[in-house]
């Protein structure tokens, strides 16, 4: 597998500054006194609230059909996916209005446009520390083909990250437990997968791996993917969870990422009945929009 140079190494620390604090008082001072409008191109939300302080935030961002988490520790952050080509700009939006202006990990999963697609547009809009992709010959929609070339346009170098590398996030720890095979033109197989500690909690992204394919990250490459919180491969599709997987997994809560009434049943019938049945609570992204989480390193909650 060929492995490209690694990326410049983020600078970190990047969230809600003072500074910006102080720039966005006097932006609202001014947009008060009428001296500046906001445009339909305004990527600010006064309204918006700032990220805990303390511990982990994970956000499961509601982009439609399609995949994006972003996560936050210890002024340093991540962003895995951002949905399809269209749902870039509500990312950086959403982004902007937390504080961010630089990404230090951005990882895409696969080359599906519902995980890649709107990867263009965060690329092109805020710093970018180290940016993680699989390797692949293979992009049918040219969905990754852009996001490549939009990385490249902006000098940054693609990673290939070796399985069972880790890397921190503030206090947090995160590891690339998948996937342990090469499968070829099977981009859904191909998934990055990643496992985040933080404390005593876990979160799992799945990316659109199946079932047997992340079963074998424990089978064949021994890791953990035991978790607290599991990001449900392919967005709940039964195609990626059974019985036999969540034995292994054994999370508390699932997140599905789907859209509101999308043509793919997700997520299937047997899979909310299997949630259902093993007292697994299930959040969706169709039903709840964006899902924020956080956790003090023992429990997870609904961030204020
Ligand atoms: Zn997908």
């Amino acid at each position: 597998m060929a492995k490209r140079r690694p990326a410049r190494k983020g600078r970190g620390g990047i969230i809600g500054t003072g500074l910006f604090a102080l720039a966005l008082l006097l932006m609202y001072a001014a947009s008060s006194l009428g001296l500046i409008s906001w445009g339909s191109e305004s990527r600010l939300d006064l309204g918006a609230e700032a990220l805990p302080e303390q511990g982990l935030f994970v956000a499961y961002i509601d982009v439609g059909q399609g995949d994006c988490a972003f996560l936050a520790c210890g002024g340093e952050t991540m962003l895995i996916d951002a949905g399809v080509s269209s749902a870039g700009e509500a990312v950086a939006e959403y982004l902007a209005a937390h504080g961010v202006t630089e990404l230090d990990y951005v990882v895409c999963t696969h080359a599906h446009d519902d995980h890649c697609g709107g990867l263009d547009e965060v690329i092109g809009s805020f710093g970018i520390g180290t940016l993680f992709a699989p390797y692949t010959e293979f992009d049918s929609s040219g969905a990754f083909t852009r996001f490549e070339d939009t990385a490249a346009e902006r000098g940054l170098y693609v990673t290939v990250p070796p399985l069972g590398s880790e890397f921190t996030l503030g206090g947090a720890v995160f590891e690339f437990v998948g996937p342990v095979s090469d499968w070829g033109s099977d981009l859904n197989d191909s998934s990055l997968v990643l496992r985040v500690d933080y404390g005593e909690t876990s979160f799992l992204f799945t990316g659109d791996i199946s079932s047997g394919a992340l079963e074998d990250c424990a089978l064949i490459g021994g890791y953990d993917i035991s978790c607290n919180v599991l990001k449900l491969g392919h967005h709940g599709s039964s195609s990626s969870t059974d019985a036999e997987l969540l034995s292994f997994i054994r999370p508390e809560l699932a997140i599905a990422c789907c859209g509101e009434g999308n043509s793919y049943g997700h997520p299937h019938e047997e899979v909310v009945s299997l949630l259902q049945e093993r007292g697994i609570e299930l959040m969706r992204t169709d039903v709840l929009g964006t899902i924020e989480l956080v956790s003090d390193g023992s429990t997870i909650a609904m961030a204020a």
